[in-house]
């Protein structure tokens, strides 16, 4: 699939605009704070309903504006879509296709993106929170089920929470917190299957991706590292009970997963070079676009100045990866990326300057 255009309304310094793309490679060029990051954070709120970079989603109105707008259209291989988005300050309304949806899993899938941004290659480096994040983006957009069971758990979640202080403060009596519990469980254990299975088949790819990126001289592997096992997870948790009132959070669950790193046997986390961390954290990248391409179809990688963070051959490696994907990328200097793309792609350029988008296809 791809995107044939996008028009933006509102949206943060975007002059309002309608912007037909490539699809192959897109690359919109400009000085910083110019509005390049801002048109992929447009893509990717019509992909997945949310912005990459708030969860506060008025911020994306442009100030002393009351509402914003994105319109994508979309090529299938099969069949077109099209999504509306209509920003408002205490409410977003998305129509798939005309038909405004009323739970998010109506619009994954409509438009399989994956994002690229520096901090991606830090996936390693980084906190857990960053590696799960990387694991449901993925999942929510394949599996909707997934998305609805990982939903229904941060809302049991929080309210599992919200007693553990109530009891704490003696508000409450913790016998009730045992119904919680139950549900948590039966949430947690399908969505520890459908971790394990993914990560099991980014392995897979992940190996081939790495072994490429480093002339087969580092053996990649990944495991998944859930925060309990499905056979004592109610135990656990009642055996946490007294720490989690003190805490006043639940300590033990799938939102404390995390996924083991290793190349030749050795945890990159620990031990690993800063250069091998971001090659690993570039196979993993791919991996996610393959697995995507595997299980539904070619998604659209957006790449958020991630080129000149890697040196030339990662570059190349990279851009040779995703060929064939359409790509939508920014970019300060475009002399060199264009460079790096060569002319053998369909290539479309836009200039972005004080939120004028310029440059046609
Ligand atoms: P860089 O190369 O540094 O990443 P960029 O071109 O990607 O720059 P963006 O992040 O897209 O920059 O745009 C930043 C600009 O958008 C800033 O000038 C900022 O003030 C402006 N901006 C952000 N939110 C809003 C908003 N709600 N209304 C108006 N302008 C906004
Ligand atoms: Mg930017």
């Amino acid at each position: 699939m791809y995107l044939s255009s996008i028009s933006v309304e509102n949206i943060r310094n975007l002059t309002k605009k309608t912007l037909n793309l490539s699809n192959g490679i897109n690359v919109l060029y400009g000085k910083n704070a110019q509005g390049k990051t801002n048109l992929l954070e447009a893509v990717y709120f019509a992909a997945m309903g949310r912005s990459h970079r708030t969860n506060i989603y008025k911020e994306l109105i442009a100030f002393g504006k009351r509402e914003a707008f994105i319109s994508c259209e979309i090529k299938g291989e099969f069949a077109d879509s099209t999504i509306n988005v209509r920003i408002q300050k205490e409410k977003k309304e998305i129509a798939v296709n005309g038909n405004v949806i009323k739970k998010l899993v109506e619009l994954f899938g409509t438009m399989l993106i994956v994002i690229f941004s520096p901090e991606d290659l830090e996936l390693v480096t980084a906190g857990p929170r960053v590696r799960r994040k990387f694991i449901d983006l993925n999942l929510c957009q394949i599996h909707p089920l997934y998305y609805h069971q990982l939903n229904k758990y941060h809302h049991i979640l929080n309210q599992r929470n919200n007693l553990l202080k109530d009891i704490k403060k003696n508000k409450q009596s913790s016998e009730t917190i045992f119904l919680w519990d139950s549900q948590l469980v039966e949430c947690g254990i399908k969505i520890i299957d459908y971790r394990a299975k993914y990560i099991n088949s980014l392995n897979d790819i992940a190996k081939n991706f790495h072994n490429k990126l480093t002339d087969n001289k580092e053996n990649l592997k990944i495991i998944y590292r859930p925060n309990t096992d499905t056979d004592n997870y109610g135990q656990l948790m009642e055996s946490s009970l007294d720490r989690d009132i003190y805490l006043g959070s639940t300590s033990v669950g799938i939102h404390k997963d995390d996924m083991g790193i290793s190349v030749n046997n050795i945890d990159v986390r620990s031990y690993g070079s800063q250069g091998q961390k971001r090659s690993v954290s570039l196979s993993l990248k791919l991996s996610g676009i393959e697995y995507i391409k595997n299980k539904e179809s070619p998604p659209i990688v957006l790449l958020d100045d991630v080129l000149s963070e890697l040196d030339e051959s990662r570059q190349m490696f990279l851009l040779k990866e995703i060929q064939g994907l359409q790509t939508i990328l920014t970019c300060t200097g475009v002399e060199d990326v264009l460079v790096r793309i060569g002319d053998n792609v369909n290539i479309a350029k836009y200039e972005v300057k004080e939120g004028v988008i310029n440059g046609k296809y």
